[in-house]
């Protein structure tokens, strides 16, 4: 099947439209981050999903899809598998004409705390995005990333410093309030984290620990969980003696800490790494594989590996500078793209 890529992906021959960037009649959405979701009229998504980005944006027409439940739609079938990203976040498989095509979203093979375990989904065309598409992104064991947080959270207290761990809101913050309520720790919670942690807690996702409301005036003991969109803000900053671990993937560059000006970055992804979206590539049995949301290097790589491999789109803050093309369905565009701040996109990037 034809695959486009137009501020979305696009499949001409079925009208459909995965991710778009743009407004849309009708999108899937695989999972509610900044750079996934748009003030569409109606969307196809599973249920956490739909309640996440009615949280985020606005109420939408959805219609929702439990994992492995396959609508027929008449010219194709749609089928949702978990991509292990956020909680709720999907993997889309379109059958059409004898022909399966996957697309992951964003995706990782190794199963986390706070959301539905992957799977590799056989396929005959894959869409696959290649964020961390390069070989030095090869993340060790989340128990090991684990295991570093306590550590360093330990050290912050024993310094008298306060540690204050930076993820972002959906997905990341979760995860973390996971480990460190498992670890034992108290936590405060910025209320951005807290009102997702809320709907994974409506969707049947347990946080057995003690955590609370952030009062930044208030934080002797507790460990600070806060998204990295609020450093900057007022109440951020009546936190003395900061100790900042950011979490993210990016960790693995040992330039990242500066980057990011914190004093860690740990290497904790809601991602796939280099290893396993090259195993996802192979393992899929995919005859023809699509990258897209990170460097052409990926599909250069798989070509090498005897794949038939192209890029569709470079990175979400490049995306953002390029200028708008006609989609190639020829429909009219309703309107630009609502503009995200570059910070959401970079929030986004690095999640
Ligand atoms: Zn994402």
């Amino acid at each position: 099947m034809r695959v486009v890529y137009d501020k979305g992906i696009y499949l001409p021959e079925i009208d459909l439209w995965l991710d778009a960037r743009r407004r849309c009649e009708l999108s899937v959405i695989s999972h509610a981050h900044a750079d996934h979701i748009q003030h569409h009229r109606s969307i196809i998504a599973t249920p956490a999903t739909a309640r996440i980005f009615e949280h985020r944006i606005k109420p939408t027409d959805a219609l929702l899809l439990d994992f492995y439940e396959t609508k027929d739609f008449g010219n194709f079938k749609l089928t949702f598998y978990p991509a292990g990203h956020v909680l709720g976040s999907a993997q889309t498989l379109i059958e059409h004409d004898g022909e399966r095509i996957v697309y992951t979203g964003d995706f990782k093979l190794r199963a986390g705390l706070s959301c539905e375990p992957p799977e590799i989904v056989p396929c005959d065309t894959l869409i696959t995005e290649c964020t961390f598409g390069q070989p030095h992104f090869v993340f060790p064991d989340d128990a090991h990333v684990h295991r570093l947080l306590c550590e360093h959270v330990d050290e912050a207290f024993k310094a008298g410093l306060q540690p204050v761990v930076f993820g972002y809101s959906l997905g990341k913050s979760q995860e973390a309030l996971k480990v460190l309520l498992r670890h034992g720790y108290s936590v405060a919670v910025h209320h951005s984290i807290m009102a997702i942690v809320d709907i994974y807690r409506e969707m049947g996702v347990a946080f057995d620990g003690d955590y609370r409301p952030l009062d930044c005036s208030d934080v002797d003991g507790l460990v600070v969980l806060a998204p990295p969109g609020a450093r900057n803000g007022r109440a951020m900053q009546l936190i003395e003696n900061p100790y900042t671990i950011y979490l993210s993937g990016w960790g693995m560059d040992a330039r990242a800490r500066y980057r990011y000006q914190t004093d860690v970055v740990l290497p904790l992804s809601d991602h796939a790494g280099f290893d396993d979206l090259e195993r996802y590539a192979i393992a899929s049995g995919a005859k023809k594989v699509y990258t897209l949301y990170g460097d052409h290097a990926f599909a250069s790589h798989l070509r090498q590996r005897g794949v038939d491999a192209e890029h569709l789109h470079p990175l979400p803050v490049m995306a953002a500078a390029t200028p708008a093309r006609r989609p190639s369905s020829g429909r009219r565009r309703v309107k630009d793209e609502a503009t995200m701040s570059l910070l959401d996109l970079i929030e986004s990037a690095t999640s």
